[in-house]
C-alpha cells in the first residue's frame, strides 16, 4: 500500500454553498437507553408467555393422545410459533428508534429476514400437520372445504399461506436477484396482508384463544402493539418525511459514475443525525415516489444541508443525480449507529472500497485528533478515488493519513492485501486501534477476517451489514 500525493486533485470544497452565517452541526442521533439484557429479558419473556399458553390449555396432553393428538399438538405448537416469529419480524421492519439506535437498521432487517423464513417454515409445518390431524379416513374432500371457506376464518389463512410462501420463494437469493429491487419489494409487502388474512383463524380455532379471556387479550393486545409501532414508528415516519420534505439544493459530478447531492430545507432545523448515518431518499415526483433508496451522509450534517454522494447503479441512483434543483425529496432518517461514538477516544482505522468512502469521508470530519486515523482505500482504478483530496485534507487535520490500494484483484503485488501481515506492515499499531469498514460484502470479508488475525478484537471491528 502507498499513499498517492501525486494524484491528480479531484474535488475539494464540494457542495458547499458560499453563506455569510456558520452552518450549524446537527445534534447528534439520541443514544438508545436500551442494554443488550434488556433485549434477552423480554425475547425470554415473549417465547415463555406463547409456551406457556399452549401448555396451559393442554398443548403437552396432547402428545398422549395417538398419531391425531400429536399432529393436533404439533399443528397447534407451530401455528402459535409461526404468529409469534412474524410478530416479532413486523415489529422489527417497523423499525422502533430504541432498537433502532441500540442494533443498528442492519441488524433488524436481518433478522426480520431471519424470522420471516422461520415463519414461512413453521407455516409449511402447521399446514401439513393440520391437514393430517384433520383428515379422518382419508376424507380430503372435507379438508379442502374446510380450509376454503366451510370453517370460519380458514379461507383467509389458506389465501394468508400462499402469499407468505410466495414471497418466501421470491425471496430466495437466487430468485431475488433476478428481479428489480422494488418489484420484490412490493411482492414481499403481501406478505404483511397474508399474515393479517391467517390473524382470524387463530382466535376462532382451537382453545388457546376462543375459551380463554385473558389468553386472547395478550394475543389481541400483541397484535395491536405490533399493528401501532408499524403504523407510528413506520409509516408515521414516511409521512412525516413526505409532508416536510427537503430540497435539492446543488448536484455535482465528481467523477465518472459519482455525483454528490446536496439536500437543503427547513426541517434540518429540527433534524438530529451524525456522521457515519445514513438516510432513505424518495424523490416526491410522479416517476419518482415509489423508489427509496438508502444513501450515507457523505459530509458531516449542518443546518446547511444533508450531502450524499451517490454511484450512478441503477435506475434509482440515476434517477435522484438527474433531478432538478428544488425537487423535492421525502429523507428518511437518518439511521445507523457506526458513527463517531464507537471511536471512544481511541486510534482509528478504516478500510473502504468504492463508494463506501462516502460514510468514512464524513466520519473523518467527527473525529478528535487523537483518532490519528488510517484510511485503507481500495479502488479498481485511480479514476474510481472519489473524494480523495478532501480525505487527504481531513486525515492530516486529525494527524492520520490516506494509503491507497488500486487497481484490479489480479494486478496487486501483494495477493491477500488485507491479511494479517499487509495489515500489520501497513499500519504496525493496527492491533491498538477501533476498525471501521465500509464497503462491499467481500470486502467487509476479507477485512473481519485479517484484522481478527492481526489481533483486533471482534468487539473493535464496526460495520454495517448488507442486508440485501
Ligand atoms: C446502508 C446503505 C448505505 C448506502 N450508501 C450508499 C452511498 O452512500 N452511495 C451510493 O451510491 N450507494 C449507497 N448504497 C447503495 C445504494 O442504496 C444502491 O446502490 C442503490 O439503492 C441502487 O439502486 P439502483 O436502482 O440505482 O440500482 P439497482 O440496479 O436497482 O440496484 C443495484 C443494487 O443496489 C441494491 N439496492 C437497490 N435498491 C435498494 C434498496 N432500496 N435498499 C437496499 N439496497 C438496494 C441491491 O443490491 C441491488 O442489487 C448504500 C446502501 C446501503 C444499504
Amino acid at each position: 500500500m502507498s499513499t498517492s500525493p501525486t494524484l491528480a486533485p479531484m474535488n475539494t470544497q464540494l457542495g458547499t454553498r458560499r453563506t455569510t452565517h456558520q452552518p450549524r452541526r446537527l445534534l447528534p442521533a439520541r443514544p438508545s437507553r436500551a442494554l443488550d439484557t434488556d433485549l434477552v429479558w423480554a425475547l425470554g419473556i415473549y417465547i415463555a408467555v406463547i409456551t406457556g399458553i399452549w401448555i396451559i390449555h393442554g398443548g403437552l396432553s396432547q402428545f398422549g393422545d395417538g398419531t391425531i393428538g400429536i399432529a393436533t399438538g404439533v399443528t397447534q405448537l407451530t401455528g402459535l410459533y409461526a404468529s409469534a416469529a412474524g410478530l416479532l419480524g413486523l415489529f422489527f421492519a417497523a423499525r422502533p428508534r430504541i432498537l433502532e439506535r441500540h442494533c443498528g437498521l442492519d441488524r433488524l432487517f436481518n433478522w426480520h429476514r431471519v424470522l420471516g423464513e422461520t415463519m414461512a417454515v413453521l407455516v409449511g409445518v402447521h399446514v401439513a400437520a393440520g391437514i393430517m390431524a384433520w383428515q379422518v379416513d382419508g376424507q380430503w374432500g372435507a379438508v379442502l372445504a374446510d380450509v376454503t371457506g366451510r370453517v370460519p376464518y380458514f379461507a383467509g389463512a389458506t389465501v394468508g399461506a400462499v402469499l407468505i410462501g410466495v414471497v418466501t420463494v421470491t425471496s430466495l437469493k437466487s430468485i431475488r436477484n433476478r428481479l428489480a429491487y422494488e418489484a420484490w419489494y412490493f411482492l414481499h409487502l403481501t406478505a404483511y396482508l397474508g399474515f393479517a388474512l391467517s390473524f382470524g383463524h387463530t382466535i376462532t380455532s382451537g382453545t388457546d384463544f376462543s375459551d380463554d379471556a385473558i389468553a386472547r387479550w395478550i394475543w389481541i393486545g400483541l397484535h395491536v402493539t405490533v399493528a401501532a409501532t408499524l403504523v407510528w414508528s413506520r409509516w408515521g415516519h414516511t409521512m412525516v418525511a413526505a409532508l416536510r420534505p427537503l430540497r435539492v439544493a446543488e448536484i455535482q459530478r465528481v467523477s465518472h459514475d459519482v455525483c454528490t447531492v446536496r439536500l437543503a430545507g427547513g426541517r434540518l432545523q429540527q433534524m438530529r443525525g451524525s456522521a457515519g448515518q445514513f438516510c432513505f431518499l424518495r424523490p416526491l415526483t410522479a416517476a419518482g415516489w415509489w423508489r427509496c433508496n438508502p444513501f450515507s451522509l457523505s459530509a458531516s450534517p449542518t443546518t446547511e444541508g444533508l450531502r450524499f454522494s451517490i454511484k450512478d447503479r441503477g435506475d434509482a441512483s440515476n434517477y435522484i443525480t438527474s433531478l432538478k434543483v428544488g425537487t423535492k425529496i421525502a429523507v428518511e432518517g437518518p439511521y445507523g449507529v457506526c458513527t463517531s461514538d464507537v471511536a471512544l477516544d481511541r486510534k482509528v482505522m478504516f478500510v473502504v472500497g468504492g463508494i463506501g468512502i462516502a460514510p468514512a469521508r464524513a466520519l473523518l470530519e467527527d473525529l478528535p485528533a487523537s483518532a490519528a486515523p488510517v484510511v485503507l482505500y481500495r479502488a479498481r482504478s485511480r479514476k474510481d478515488l472519489i473524494h480523495y483530496d478532501e480525505l487527504v485534507e481531513l486525515a492530516a487535520r486529525t494527524n492520520g493519513r490516506v494509503l491507497t490500494l488500486v487497481g484490479p484483484s489480479a494486478s496487486l503485488a501483494v495477493k491477500d492485501p488485507f491479511s494479517a501481515s499487509s495489515l500489520r506492515r501497513a499500519i504496525p499499531d493496527v492491533a491498538e486501534r477501533v476498525a471501521i469498514l465500509c464497503g462491499p460484502e467481500r470486502l467487509l470479508q476479507a477485512a473481519r477476517h485479517g484484522l481478527k488475525r492481526a489481533g483486533v478484537h471482534t468487539s473493535d471491528i464496526h460495520y454495517e451489514h448488507a442486508w440485501w
